[in-house]
């Protein structure tokens, strides 16, 4: 794939990159390991300074950093700006806890002294994707930067600009030169530079096969991985639930960021008892959308990022059709210059189905219907995937319940899966593995060394 920004509102390439040669990424890591020796000799009080520093950037040039991300992956530009703003909050997050995380903590054993000190571990290389382009990035940034470790960010091939706009942020904020690079270069490169020695670890957010080829590179040299895949999580509706709510929060959770989101909400397993309420009221809500072009400040929905993403979702709805679902609305490519795609609702998917199993990384919700939360949950558990999940209901049995039962990363109640800095954030089964954010995020890349004197 070209290292380019291509705008998915009209398909014209806007800009063309070199990508780095060999020579230029062995520099680069070089630098890593040059900026980790001055990172892990700085104080907290001087990382926290820069990395305060980083988030009034963040939010005072929120617009500009919104128009790259609109220009290159075609999210409305509001969500573009409330994603640099969320940022900050993340750099302000630890750049506020980071000490006390990593305090050295007692523990009481029949030594004379024994406790945790949690270390930086080096280099780290961060594959990352293109659908919150800053987000994803600095939810590993952020952590590691204030652990003392030293971030190497190969991005997505189609937001270079976003990569770039990264490193220069962090240079702006007084981070020492080479804490934080872009690397320029294809996936295809990401292997040697996971062989490379001087690269610690690695973190990768993206697609399973990705995800696969990253950690068995790193399996083979030893090295620890954290890995965030793609989801297709559940949004289950009892009868109890406040159903206004359950529509207008379903909507939004399967068509923010036109739809492409790992935690984005991708089953809607309902109860028959409200099942047409609710399939009538997503239908309006779906129609309601508007589709437009994603810099104008009303337009709810933008271009996908490229055309293989129309044609990949197009194919997926067509295939379940094909095999016996039903059609509620949209679901259909635009015929218009650039990636456009109408987001759409289909019902009666059953097992047997492709559909059934596969994550649709686009605007399309599947309904469900089911007789009670015992169907709902093993409903919810009969997929390949684990990342978050939503419930809607009032019944504090049914909340006590879902929490334990349904297997997924994160169960949120009445609301939409949403990462927070101060709550971890991951899946399990093939979303993935490990932790992001709050605690577990900065010590994911730590040597938790054990400490004794006798
Ligand atoms: P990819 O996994 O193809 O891309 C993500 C990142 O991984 C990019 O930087 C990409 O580089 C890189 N990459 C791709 N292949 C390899 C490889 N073999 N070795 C090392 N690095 C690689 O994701 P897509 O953008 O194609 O999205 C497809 C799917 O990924 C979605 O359907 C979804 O399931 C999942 N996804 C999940 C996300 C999440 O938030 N969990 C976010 C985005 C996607 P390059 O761009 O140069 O190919």
């Amino acid at each position: 794939m070209p290292i380019a920004t291509t705008n998915p509102a009209t398909g014209k390439i806007e800009k063309t990159f070199e990508p780095h040669t060999d020579a230029e990424v062995d520099l680069a890591i070089a630098r890593a390991v040059v900026a980790f020796e001055a990172l892990k000799d700085s104080s907290f009080a001087e990382r926290a300074d820069w990395m305060h520093k980083a988030a009034d950037i963040l939010e005072s040039d929120a617009d500009e950093f919104g128009r790259i991300m609109t220009l290159e992956m075609g999210k409305p530009l509001s969500q573009a700006i409330a994603e640099s703003k969320k940022c900050a909050w993340v750099c302000r997050y630890y750049a506020d806890h980071a000490e006390a995380i990593m305090a050295d903590e007692p523990v009481d054993t029949d030594r004379t002294r024994s406790f945790r000190r949690i270390l930086p571990i080096g280099p780290v290389l961060a594959v990352m994707p293109w659908n919150y382009p800053f987000w994803q990035v600095m939810r590993f940034a952020a952590p590691a930067l204030m652990a003392g470790n030293t971030g190497l960010l190969k991005h997505a091939s189609n937001v270079p600009q976003c990569a770039l706009a990264m490193e220069m942020l962090f240079t702006r904020a007084g981070f020492p030169e080479g804490a934080f690079q872009a690397l320029l270069v294809g996936g295809a490169k990401v292997e040697r530079i996971l062989r490379d020695g001087r690269v610690r670890a690695a973190t990768l957010t993206g697609s399973e096969p990705a995800g696969a080829s990253v950690a068995s590179i790193c399996g083979q040299e030893i090295k620890p991985t954290v890995l965030e895949l793609g989801g297709s999580d559940a949004f289950i509706v009892m009868p109890s639930a406040d159903l206004d709510k359950a529509v207008e929060v379903g909507i939004k959770a399967r068509t923010q960021n036109n739809g492409q989101s790992c935690i984005a909400a991708k089953r809607f397993i309902i109860h028959a008892d409200i099942y047409d309420d609710f399939r009538d009221r997503m239908k309006d809500g779906f129609e309601a959308l508007r589709i437009g072009d994603p810099m104008y400040d009303d337009t709810d929905i933008g271009p996908l990022v490229n055309p293989e993403a129309v044609e990949e979702l197009c194919g997926q709805v067509d295939n379940a059709l094909s095999q016996g679902a039903l059609r509620v609305c949209g679901g259909q490519a635009i015929d218009q210059e650039g990636s456009w795609f109408r987001p759409g609702i289909i019902e009666g998917v059953t097992e047997d189905m492709d559909a059934y199993s596969e994550e649709m990384f686009g605007p399309v919700a599947m309904l469900f219907k089911v007789s009670d939360l015992d169907e709902a949950i093993a409903l919810a558990n009969d997929s390949p995937f684990g990342l978050g999940s939503s419930v809607f209901t009032q019944d504090e049995a049914e909340m006590e319940r879902v929490f334990t039962e349904i297997e997924s990363g994160a169960t949120f109640v009445n609301a939409m899966t949403a990462s927070d800095p101060r709550l971890p954030f991951g899946g399990i089964k093939v979303s993935g593995y490990g932790r992001e954010l709050a605690r577990e995020g900065l010590l994911a890349f730590c040597n938790i060394k054990t400490c004794v004197v006798d």
